[in-house]
């Protein structure tokens, strides 16, 4: 059921609607703390700015910023900011809480938020960039600190933006604070394997998951849409294990080979014109074929709404990983279980950067800072364990890895919810 929120016009198919469908699935198994189920319907919190900047041509632009926190139950809030032309207060609400259900989900300390502009960033210059970036900060720290909320890069920002958002908020309370927002450069207090992390993630639940239905990763052919930050580092992680790239998908053009693509040479590609469209070593497809390419593992490592039905009815892959947010829709997933097509989903799929996002605000505190290698372990560890604990749950309860998700997070916010009661 679509909750209904005055403030927002929410479909079944639209990202707050998509959540809410969500959670009412796992509501079921929920048991006595299914009483609490409403607070997870209800951001709890929402902030909606204006951020005027000076152009370089001497006009006056507006942009409209947000942050949401969602749920600070188990802990301060903590998700990326997103530049993007499309983005709206309903899409951040649900980034939020998905951000509150994957932190629950690999038992992190923290609640859920995410932040976003409604801009394409291609459209301005550096200069403008930096204004842009440092007046919604400062827009937003009202809110946001080490303590109560901790941004961090998503898509169309990067550790730059991340430097600058700490150095604003940093300029304002008087004094340095690197762990206002993590995925800073690692000589500003960012962490090793930050950058990586998230596909990363993909990799080792992707690997997890192959294992268990019988799937060889090496000789594996993957198809990915998104060669940004996740899906470069995943299609990276994967080529090196052996399987190979036979499809990629961005926002400048679909291509594809049979026989697998020179990633070093795209990913040159790629850095050199800003997309994959136009890369020669390949066949460029239209971008509906992408969906019907003989593929074994599909990874959305975009943007959500991708996996309709029409479109998980015609894919060909046995398992998806989603390095994206919401990239399958309900009924999407419906065609995917009916087809027995295993989906790792988005709240523990690409939960690898928010791991590291909080190695790097627990390093930050200490200012003591780990080895690469100590990252990849631990952040190994906690993936592997938190899939491995929600793969029993769905086992017991007969449900999907992303219902079994939901409940192993729910239970744990939900819980945590009964226990702090209400104030007053
Ligand atoms: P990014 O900006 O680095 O890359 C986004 C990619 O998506 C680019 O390759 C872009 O060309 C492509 N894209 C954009 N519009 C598209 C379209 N209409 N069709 C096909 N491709 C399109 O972003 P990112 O950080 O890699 O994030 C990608 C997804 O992963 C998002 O859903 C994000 O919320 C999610 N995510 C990111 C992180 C992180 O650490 N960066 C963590 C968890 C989840």
């Amino acid at each position: 059921m679509v909750a209904s929120l005055s403030y927002v016009h929410v479909t079944p198919d639209s990202p707050w609607g998509t959540y809410i469908a969500q959670v009412d699935r796992v509501i079921p198994y929920l048991g006595a703390l299914g009483r609490w189920a409403e607070t997870l319907k209800r951001p709890k919190r929402s902030l909606i700015v204006d951020i005027p900047i000076e152009m370089d041509d001497g006009s006056i632009r507006h942009f409209e910023g947000f942050r949401v926190q969602h749920s600070l139950t188990r802990g301060p809030g903590k998700g990326g900011v997103r530049y993007h032309p499309d983005v709206t207060l309903e899409e951040v609400m649900a980034l939020s809480a998905w951000m509150s259900i994957k932190n629950a989900a690999v038992n992190l300390p923290y609640g859920g938020a995410k932040g976003g502009i409604r801009v394409d960033p291609r459209q301005l210059s550096l200069k403008e960039l930096e204004k842009l970036t440092r007046r919604y900060t400062s827009e937003i720290g009202i809110i946001i600190g080490p303590h109560q909320d901790i941004p961090a890069p998503d898509v169309n920002t990067n550790s730059q933006i991340m430097a600058w958002m700490m150095d604003t908020y940093s300029m304002n309370v008087g004094a340095t604070a690197t762990g206002v927002v993590t995925g800073k450069p690692v000589h500003l207090g960012g962490s090793l394997g930050r950058v990586k992390a998230t596909g990363r993630g993909v990799f080792v639940t992707g690997c997890e998951a192959a294992k268990r239905i019988g799937l060889a990763v090496p000789g594996a052919r993957v198809a990915v849409q998104g060669l940004g930050n996740v899906g470069s580092a995943a299609a990276e992680l994967f080529a090196q294990a052996g399987a190979h790239i036979v499809a990629v998908q961005d926002h400048t053009g679909t291509i594809a080979r049979a026989s697998g693509l020179d990633l070093s040479a795209l990913l040159a590609h790629v850095r050199a014109t800003g997309g994959v469209g136009g890369f020669k070593e390949a066949e460029a497809l239209d971008p509906e074929s992408f969906w019907d390419v003989a593929c074994d593992i599909l990874i959305p490592a975009a943007l959500e709404g991708q996996l309709t039905p029409s479109r998980a009815q015609r894919i060909k892959a046995r398992l998806v990983l989603e390095g994206a947010n919401g990239p399958t829709l309900p009924s999407g997933d419906d065609v995917l279980k009916d087809r027995n097509i295993l989906v790792v989903p988005d709240v523990i799929c690409n939960a690898g950067g928010v791991t590291v996002s909080y190695f790097e605000w627990v390093q930050d505190f200490s200012s003591f800072f780990w080895t690469e290698d100590e990252i990849n372990q631990r952040l190994d560890k906690i993936m592997v364990h938190a899939l491995s604990h929600i793969w029993d749950t769905a086992d017991r309860h007969r449900i999907s890895l992303r219902t079994a998700t939901f409940a192993v997070a729910c239970e744990r916010i939900l819980s945590a919810r009964a226990d702090r009661g209400l104030y007053p």
